[in-house]
């Protein structure tokens, strides 16, 4: 069946001499693979659409969780390409992997609206840390593992943020306070704020550095505490964070 979808390559294996197969993230039927046939020899024509970090319209021979095939399409935008910064390629290639490996626990078409967005505002030159962690937050709803923001992690009891710990899931009260990263009374409001913002509606980001930097340092902790996922992208952000 021949079908347009719209989608981003998160990923791409070479397959025989030429030959390349893409993991695609489209709107319209979330990860899929898609074998660009000749696409690694210049002359072809496709070799345009089998790019890492590309935007595009795909018209495919569509075989439902098989290979689809690729016939032609219609580039949008490669993500990246306008880039001054290098370091943008560090944080496409992160959240491409992470992406691709949160589409293995849950194929769910909703985050091709979140990552679409995400690498939107990261090409118009957003804070990308704070766009990773946006994303890192709302991939957190569909892998399982959302944190209960509104208990202390120690004693379990509905209290008031003093601390914040990945490792152990969250915040802690005051009383269970040992060693913790200590936050200020509004941080809670900021977690939410990660959580619950449209991307595409984002028109500045203000947080101080401070607070931006605990929210990161949460987030890695509680992903490799929690997800279970391993990236092999994570080590050149760690690089450049530092
Ligand atoms: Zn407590």
């Amino acid at each position: 069946m021949e079908v347009e979808v719209e989608g981003i390559v998160l990923k791409e294996t070479l397959y025989s001499e030429t030959s390349k197969i893409l993991q695609v993230l489209t709107k319209e039927f979330g990860l899929i693979s898609i074998i660009a046939k000749g696409a690694s020899s210049y002359k072809n024509s496709l070799r345009s659409l089998a790019l890492p970090f590309l935007y595009a319209k795909f018209i495919i021979n569509y075989k439902k969780d098989k290979i689809s095939t690729l016939k032609g399409g219609k580039v949008f935008k490669l993500y990246g390409s306008g880039a001054k910064d290098m370091d943008v390629y560090a944080y496409l290639s992160y959240l491409c992997e992470l992406t691709y490996k949160v589409l293995q626990e849950n194929n769910n078409k909703e985050i091709f609206i979140i990552l679409k967005n995400a690498l939107d505002k990261i090409d118009d030159g957003f804070n990308k840390t704070v766009l990773k962690n946006i994303v890192e937050f709302k991939y957190l709803d569909y892998i399982g593992i959302t944190p209960d923001l509104n208990i202390c992690h120690k004693c379990m009891n509905v209290t008031e943020p003093f601390a914040i710990d990945g490792k152990i899931g969250g915040f802690v009260c005051n009383n269970c306070y040992t060693n913790e990263r200590k936050v200020q009374k509004d941080f809670k409001k900021i977690l939410n704020r990660y959580q619950d913002v449209d991307i595409s509606e984002i028109k500045e980001i203000k947080i101080s550095k401070e607070n931006e930097l605990i929210v990161n340092e949460f987030l890695k902790e509680y992903y490799v505490s929690f997800s279970g996922i391993k990236l092999n992208s994570d080590k050149l952000i760690e690089m450049i964070e530092k």
